[in-house]
């Protein structure tokens, strides 16, 4: 059976046509600025291409989106960095669109997924995932299952509270872990310490040509990320840990050190899960919402 994987993200859509584990064929297309019923037809022209590159029809489409989402309804709630999706219903929307099944799966939990089956946790029983990019989002397989929780709000690593009266987060609360060690997080604390614009790109320049400043708000980023997989530790004990996702990806290592370093903090007189880096690159969304669909077509469910 072939499957196509979509993932849907700010700035592209990525569609992947899959037999089993085989990538056939991969094809990215800009996210439409005006979001909306434009998204749709990006994602049906994305699964086309994909298609004749491949030359199949694929039997179910996965689609990996940002949420929160109503997954019993296939509604996204909304985006924060997509335009005109507010209580969209995209799955009825996009089973019209191409005639096929559509199973949906939050982005980060499509990640985790791919992660656990075919990355970094392959052969574990349970793992955690985080993925640190200009957000932070997670996720938590358990038996080879995503945690989407009661209402769908299962794993959303990155709004753990980790500083109460700390930076206002873009969920609205304060002190998450979103707002203390993100991509945007770093670059608001370069920004201010510098008295200008300052990316993330400049921050590991700074922090490479030993600037001060530079270290103390990249690895007190490091140190959260470890605090706060230490504490999902005491929650969840996953045979391992894997994290990924742009920013931690390409950090120096002395940011990899800190994390791991606050972690086995955290976590002194406990047993810690062996912390890995994410193995599947950008394509862990895109294999994450292929695995989506092909476990719920083989459990009938959506
Ligand atoms: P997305 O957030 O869209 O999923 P990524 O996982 O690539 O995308 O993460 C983007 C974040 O990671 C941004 O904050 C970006 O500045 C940062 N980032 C990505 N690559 C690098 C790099 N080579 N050097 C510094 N920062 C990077
Ligand atoms: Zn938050």
């Amino acid at each position: 059976m072939t499957v196509v994987g979509l993932d849907l993200g700010g700035t592209k859509i990525a569609a992947g046509v899959f037999d089993g584990e085989k990538l056939l064929s991969k094809v990215v297309l800009p996210t439409p600025k005006e979001g909306g019923k434009r998204v749709v037809e990006a994602l049906r022209e994305a699964v086309a291409q994909a298609e004749a590159r491949a030359g199949t029809r694929a039997e179910a489409i996965g689609l990996g989106t940002p949420g929160p989402l109503d997954l019993q309804e296939g509604i996204i709630r909304f985006t924060p960095n997509i335009p005109g999706l507010v209580d969209f219903p995209i799955r009825r929307l996009l089973e019209e669109a191409t005639g096929r099944p559509v199973h949906l799966e939050n982005d980060a939990n499509a990640a985790a997924l791919a992660e656990h089956h075919l990355g970094a946790a392959k052969g574990e029983t349970s793992s955690l995932f985080l993925t640190v990019s200009t957000g932070i989002g997670g996720g938590v397989v358990l038996g080879g299952k995503v945690l989407r929780g009661e209402r769908g709000q299962g794993g959303e690593l990155g709004h753990i509270t980790l500083l109460p009266g700390g930076p206002v987060c873009g969920c609205g609360l304060e002190g998450c872990l979103e707002a203390l060690a993100a991509g945007r997080a770093l670059e608001r604390e370069a920004s201010y310490a510098y008295h200008r614009k300052v990316d993330t790109k400049e921050l590991f320049q700074l922090f490479q040509e030993g600037e001060a400043k530079a270290e103390r708000i990249l690895l007190q980023a490091a140190r959260y990320v470890g605090m706060g997989l230490a504490s999902l530790v005491k929650a969840f004990d996953p045979g391992a840990v894997v994290v990924g996702g742009g920013l931690a990806l390409n950090a120096p290592a002395p940011y990899w050190e800190a994390l791991e370093g606050a972690y086995r903090h955290y976590l002194r007189g406990w047993e810690a899960p062996p912390l890995r880096r994410a193995l599947l690159g950008e394509d862990a969304g895109l294999l994450g919402a292929a695995l989506t669909a092909y476990l719920e077509v083989e459990h009938g469910s959506r």
